[in-house]
């Protein structure tokens, strides 16, 4: 018997005493049957969606046309969908029609892979596996139900679903099950990006991402979804690196922590820009741009297209334009606090982070536990005194200034930099009388 959150039992209790059967699904009952904990609890009922609606208080019509409503039952929300075929696919994205049926089999027959296709008869948890799931599970394999090229012909998100649970799980994908997924990419090409993004950021979030993207490149899904990365693949690294850069992308984006996307991407994404870089030296072409600017660059186009919110887009960005940096013990205090002020106090740790994980996929083995520790003690340090590390915390403000006579506008915004500049060099200088005489000098200079 497998462990059932005591109201997922209680709701199930309810189904019956309306004569109602209902099934625990999808990855609930996967996870259970590979022994570990369920994270959500969807139920598969033949009450149609109206009487779920009429079976307890709290029901929010999540998805109604597709016969899916979520309970709220004792804090937990129960994703609660009717048996339903699909029609047939024209588009590749979606059925054109659904059909609520009768039978839970009927149901488990329009599921993607074997181990995706399992039920568990609640409450008395009768576990119905027509398509041989649990042997599957057991084997660690991932198997399309039915005939893998229809399957991924009907929705081309599927050869996807089926790599990122291949690095998720640290399952092996059906010998026919990957063959299918080349010739589905014409169909995956016309799946939104908004679906797509969600599959990528379970991968980004999974313990080894490279696993999932050597899949993706074999089958032809990387040069698909991401071709700039693809396009890394053969290309030198200068210096010490002993991998391309494709490969130096990928150990890198795996050292990142899985639970902090914006390190994973920019890890993946870092030198994303070195064939365009490396094809300009080759042609002669000078720039003044350096290349973690120009990855920065693409990086943003990338994101932009896979529709990830600008949020993310900036702090991936900016952490990637700022990863180049070479600290040694003889950097001065004000070379440590213009480090600060350039990187940003709040992104520091995802900077060292993503350092970290540059190094590992330089080396190709885990760096030392105190690599770059000399550089955190030195920021620890600038940190923890009195610290000048933006234009607000100088000892005077625009309004002093304007007391001094100096007009508000660009002549004191200029001013108000310098004195910013001179007490990152030297913080005793920052003191109301020294900050107001050299506000004074700088005036009558730009007079
Ligand atoms: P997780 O929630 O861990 O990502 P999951 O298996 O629960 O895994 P969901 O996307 O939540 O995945 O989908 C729930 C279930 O719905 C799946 O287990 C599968 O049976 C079915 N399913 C989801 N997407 C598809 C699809 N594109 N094609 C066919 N069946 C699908
Ligand atoms: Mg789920």
């Amino acid at each position: 018997k497998f462990h059932i959150h005591p109201a997922v039992l209680e709701v199930a209790r309810i189904f019956r005493k309306h004569d109602k059967e209902v099934y625990l699904v999808g990855g609930a009952v996967r996870d259970l049957v590979r022994g570990k904990v369920a994270k959500d609890w969807d139920l598969a009922t033949n009450a149609k969606p109206e009487e779920v609606q009429a079976m307890f208080h709290r029901v929010i019509p999540t998805g109604i046309k597709h016969g899916t409503v979520t309970i709220l039952f004792k804090g937990l929300s129960i994703e609660t969908t009717t048996f339903r075929t699909e029609g047939t696919y024209s588009d590749g994205r979606r059925p054109d029609t659904i059909h609520f049926t009768h039978t839970i089999e009927e149901d488990l027959s329009r599921r993607d892979f074997t181990m995706n296709a399992l039920a568990l008869e609640l409450p008395e948890q009768r576990l119905v596996d027509p398509y041989n799931g649990q042997k599957d599970i057991q084997n660690r394999i991932i198997r399309c139900v039915g005939d893998a090229a229809e399957r991924f012909y009907e929705d081309g998100l599927r050869p996807l679903r089926a790599i990122r649970f291949a690095s998720q799980l640290l399952f092996t994908i059906e010998p026919h099950t990957l063959k299918a997924i080349g010739p589905a990419l014409t169909i995956t090409a016309k799946v939104s990006m908004e679906r797509i993004r969600d599959e990528l950021d379970k991968i980004l979030a999974s313990e080894q991402p490279s696993l999932a993207f050597r899949l993706m490149e074999t089958t032809g899904m990387l040069n698909l979804l991401l071709p700039e990365l693809q396009a890394c693949r053969g290309v030198e690294q200068k210096g010490f690196h002993q991998f391309d850069v494709l490969d130096h992308l990928l150990l890198s984006c795996d050292a990142a922590p899985k639970d902090k996307l914006q390190v994973r991407l920019a890890a993946l994404l870092h030198d994303i820009g070195k064939p365009v870089v490396r094809a300009q030296d080759e042609l002669g072409i000078w720039t003044f741009y350096r290349h973690e600017e120009v990855s920065a660059k693409l990086a943003r186009t990338i994101m932009i297209r896979l529709k990830y919110p600008n949020a993310l887009i900036d702090q991936v960005c900016h952490l990637i334009s700022v990863h180049m940096f070479h600290y040694d013990e003889n950097w001065t205090d004000a070379a440590v606090r213009r480090f600060i002020v350039r990187v940003g106090e709040s992104a520091l740790e995802d900077l060292l982070d993503l350092r970290r994980a540059d190094t590992w996929g330089t080396a190709g083995r885990e760096p030392p536990a105190n690599l770059n520790q000399d550089l955190v003690d030195r920021i620890q340090e600038v940190l923890s005194k009195d610290k000048a590390l933006s234009i607000k915390d100088l000892a005077v403000n625009g309004e002093d200034l304007a007391l001094l006579g100096i007009p508000r506008g660009p002549v004191m915004g200029r001013i108000l930099k310098e004195l910013f500049e001179t007490v990152l060099d030297d913080p005793e200088q920052n003191t109301k009388e020294r900050l107001s005489y050299i506000a004074e000098q700088l005036y009558k200079k730009y007079q």
